[in-house]
């Protein structure tokens, strides 16, 4: 008898939610420690912060003093906001720990670092940013197809920054190398407006 193949675990229809979704209360941000080409993923950057102190929602981040990670800190804890950084003991120099956030966590490891920056997190946001922005993206993605999390993932970013990464995500689906779901895991927020609607009320 010919033997097939057997089907991929992750093929099967997904468990039940293991926890319903409740409000954001605190949003765990992935963004660049640099500033990018384009003034505009700054602006970008300080305008989520503003929201997040706005609507009263925890910024849960890096924790360094540089690039997007610093402009959103800065703009958040400014406004009145609550952060929490978490930095590893290596980086505390490097990416020079965000001085004004009172609450800042120093961590062994980068992976120590995502792990506790999750644990603190009701959803994660994706702003621009550049190969450790993506590690971190991609493994909390890998963590919801392996059906640890069920927590929403975002994505934000000017000038199309998300566009190409979305492709390769289909791109992964057509090869056979994804299930299909793997795009329903993360959504593309088209603006503050689209972010502003997902948070709790001001
Ligand atoms: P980047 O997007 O490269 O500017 O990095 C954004 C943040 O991710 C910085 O705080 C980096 O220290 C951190 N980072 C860089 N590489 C990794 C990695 N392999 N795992 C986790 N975080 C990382």
């Amino acid at each position: 008898m010919p033997s097939r193949a057997p089907s991929h675990p992750l093929d099967s229809p997904a468990r039940p939610a293991a926890a319903a979704a409740g409000p954001v209360r605190r949003l765990l941000v992935f963004c660049g420690s640099r500033s990018g080409a384009a003034p505009c993923h700054a602006a970008l950057a300080r305008a989520v912060g503003a929201l997040l102190a706005e609507r009263r929602v925890r910024l849960v981040y890096g924790g360094g003093a540089l690039g997007l990670m610093g402009a959103i800190g800065r703009s958040a804890i400014g406004a009145g906001g609550a952060a929490t950084g978490v930095i590893p003991a290596f980086l505390k120099d490097w990416e020079v720990a965000e001085p004004l956030c009172a609450d800042l966590r120093v961590v062994d490891s980068l992976h120590t670092r995502k792990a506790a920056m999750f644990a603190e997190a009701d959803a994660v946001l994706a702003l621009p940013g550049g190969l450790g922005t993506l590690d971190e993206l991609v493994e909390i993605l890998s963590w919801r197809n392996l059906r640890l999390h069920e927590r929403p993932v975002w994505l934000m970013g000017d000038r199309d920054f998300w566009i190409p990464f979305l492709a390769l995500l289909r791109h992964l689906v057509a090869e056979g190398f994804a299930a299909r779901e793997v795009l329903d895991h993360v959504r593309l927020l088209d603006g503050l407006d689209a972010l502003a609607a997902l948070l709790p009320p001001a």
